[in-house]
């Protein structure tokens, strides 16, 4: 069975991942409107009423903001730990119970042949998680939302056949745009979001001759650029002996447009 995937959306404006097998299909947040989510899986040809689940990061409004509408309306499960279900609480509307899942950090589940494990990461959320998705002995990670990549998560995520993985500012841009103070300490802090480099020199770190394809996910609008974001990894990433092309691409994300659905 081959596993699929696409970012939907990628970044402050609203994050989900779409991503399946032939028998079952799940998303990674949902921090668009239904309407908008939906949109968005017609733009790759699936069908918001075929998701078998949703999986939750962690509670900011750009990774949860549809959930009330989309279980009160498909009744899809939701899942999310226990922390993140608290801070939920009734802001996004009343979530029928029956949707209300737990997926624990550091646990595993095995849904129709897709292996879906959760990891800790460091943001400022009650208890936010990556994921790692195991199908047909292909390795896919997504890490969104850290202020950095600890040595525990990097053994996690080594020798992936493919990253979704967080870019999310250029340091320089960063400290020259006109941001208050705090909010540009917070994104810089070990619990904000990964710079360019720092993602570059994580991901030099744990991808092997095994890895595919690299999506630079979560990407500031204010902050960033594609071409910088990209520039950086590949510079980064050469120096330190992996050569980008055909069988190594490095690959941006939008955030209105779905990246190309994969299938490996
Ligand atoms: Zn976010
Ligand atoms: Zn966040």
């Amino acid at each position: 069975m081959n596993l699929q995937f696409s970012v939907l959306a990628s970044g402050s404006t609203g994050n989900s991942f779409f991503i399946g097998n032939e028998k079952t299909q799940f998303l990674v947040d949902a921090g668009l409107s239904a309407k908008g989510l939906e949109e968005q899986l017609i733009k790759i040809d699936r069908n918001i009423k075929d998701i078998n689940g949703i999986l939750i990061t962690h509670e900011h409004i750009d990774h949860v903001k549809g959930i009330g509408v989309i279980a009160r309306k498909h009744n899809i499960p939701i899942y999310a730990n226990e922390k993140t279900w608290k801070s939920i609480g009734e802001s996004l509307g009343k979530i029928p119970l029956e949707c209300r899942n737990l997926f624990d950090v550091e646990d595993n589940k095995v849904l129709e042949g897709l292996g879906i494990e959760s990891f800790a990461i460091s943001h400022d959320a009650a208890e936010p998680m990556g994921y790692v998705f195991h199908n047909n002995g292909k390795k896919l990670v997504y890490i969104t939302d850290t202020g950095y990549v600890s040595q525990r998560v990097k053994s996690i995520i080594k020798d992936a056949d493919i990253y979704i993985f967080e870019s999310n500012h250029d340091v320089s841009m960063l400290q020259m745009c006109q941001y208050p103070w705090h909010i540009k300490r917070r994104i810089l802090s070990d619990v904000g979001h990964v710079s360019n480099e720092d993602a570059a020199i994580a991901l030099s770190e744990v991808i092997t001759d095994r890895t595919n394809r690299i999506y630079l996910a979560h990407l500031s609008q204010d902050n960033n650029l594609k071409d910088i974001a990209k520039m950086v990894c590949t510079q980064i990433l050469e120096e330190r002996g992996h050569i980008i092309g055909d069988k190594l691409q490095i690959h941006d994300t939008d955030p209105k447009t779905p990246t190309e659905l994969v299938l490996i």
